[in-house]
């Protein structure tokens, strides 16, 4: 058996775990040391930290500090690692931690964290989803149930001093185009709630000040939310710092992709077992900026889909430019209308699209003024045939129960 480098108890704060971290700072030190071609395990809390109950309740969901996240494990440093070099991560297994067999997905509120479809969802909810075996299927959305594709939604290296100043720069400079904007633009470093491993004192104090948050993915890789990075994947992580600084933390069971409702994926506390190597001066050899990997050869074979599109004409009829986001919104929504004819609420159609293995593409980009993108639902997926018929659509949800859902307090 591999050693488990990174312990994690889900009864204790991550706060009281040196091994964990909640920002991107240079200084953060490694909370362990590992070399080329070792294999390890690395047990993660979720993204909360604990802080989402397995409830019927979307209070948490609605009144958690956001500051808080995302807890990764880490960093490992890596021996003889050096900026330049790429670090090669072998996903060699993910998985749930035993005592903690289930996940959630939510919408935070529209005041506070928000997500794709805010507008059209602006209260907080929550889905729990159990885990069982492969398999995962919900007490809140019913006639559904698939294989997970496990994975770490955000895993990444450290930055050097030049790149986190660069982060801060652009990112706060967005912010000041808009600084009173709900949700806001992005989010500012905050040291009140930074966690920063084993750093203390002033040392710690200066790093929290500048440290990046975690929620965009950035050249590092960091958040970047890709349900295909899943257990089987190896990745090539650029690094920037010596002994690279490997942290993961983010797990989801499930996801669908653009992880559209964004409390988020089906999140989880678990495991990962990896094996690191290096390409010394990979990053100029091959002339890498943002991570590469290669993908699982295991994967769910889910092979039938119903496709919905969306073009870049929104709610209100205006027109847009060839903005996929605005497509992508459009397809999603046409997905949740056409879900809610099997007599699915509309929040247990958007967790559906947040949850299950649905893929997102950008079918077309060229075709002015409109953008095209699709949504492609897996039919395998539901208890019932989701295609439509002559003599449909039969509405098999007739349960009016919806997702736990949590009203603003004002
Ligand atoms: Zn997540």
């Amino acid at each position: 058996m591999p050693d488990t480098l990174i312990k994690v108890d889900l009864a204790q704060s991550p706060y009281a775990n040196e091994m964990v971290h909640n920002r991107w700072h240079p200084d953060i030190p490694m909370a362990c040391w590992v070399k080329p071609g070792d294999d390890f395990v690395l047990e993660t809390y979720d993204w909360t930290g604990g802080f989402i109950k397995n409830n019927d309740s979307a209070d948490d969901v609605r009144d958690i500090d956001l500051s808080i996240v995302h807890f990764l494990s880490g960093p490992v440093g890596v021996k003889g690692a050096e900026p330049g070099d790429l670090l090669v991560v072998d996903l060699l297994d993910v998985g749930a931690k035993p005592e903690s067999l289930w996940g959630f997905n939510g919408f935070f509120s529209k005041k506070n964290g928000g997500g794709f479809l805010t507008d059209h969802f602006p209260l907080a909810q929550k889905s729990i989803w159990d885990f069982h075996g492969l398999y995962t299927s919900s007490r809140h959305v019913p006639g559904v149930n698939f294989a997970g594709l496990i994975h770490p939604g955000l895993i990444g290296c450290l930055p050097d001093k030049k790149m986190l100043a660069e982060w801060n720069r652009r990112e706060i400079e967005f912010i000041a185009t808009e600084p009173d904007r709900v949700p806001p633009l992005a989010n500012p470093p905050f040291a009140a709630t930074a966690h920063m491993g084993k750093l203390g004192g002033a040392a710690k104090a200066a790093a929290a000040a500048e440290g990046a948050r975690t929620v965009p993915p950035r050249e590092h890789g960091g958040n970047c939310d890709i349900k295909d990075l899943s257990r089987g994947s190896k990745i090539y992580f650029p690094v920037y710092v010596d002994g690279a600084g490997l942290s993961v933390g983010d797990l989801h069971f499930s996801q669908g992709d653009g992880e559209i409702t964004f409390c988020g994926a089906i999140e989880m506390a678990g495991w990962v077992h990896m094996k690191v190597d290096l390409i010394k001066g990979g990053m100029a050899k091959y002339g890498i900026r943002n991570p590469i990997f290669k993908p699982s050869p295991i994967t769910p074979n889910y092979n039938d889909w119903l496709i919905f599109e969306g073009i870049s004409v929104d709610e209100q009829g205006r027109q847009h430019y060839l903005d996929v986001h605005v497509a992508y919104r459009q397809a999603c929504l046409n997905a949740i209308e056409y879900l809610t004819k099997f007599g699915y609420t509309r929040a247990q159609a958007y967790a559906i699209l947040g949850t299950a293995p649905v893929q997102g593409h950008i079918s077309g980009v060229v075709d002015i003024p409109n953008a095209c993108a699709t949504l492609w639902l897996p039919t395998q997926i539901f208890d019932f045939d989701i295609r439509p018929s002559a003599s449909g659509p039969v509405k098999h949800i007739t349960s009016t129960d919806d997702i736990p859902m949590s009203p603003d307090v004002v």
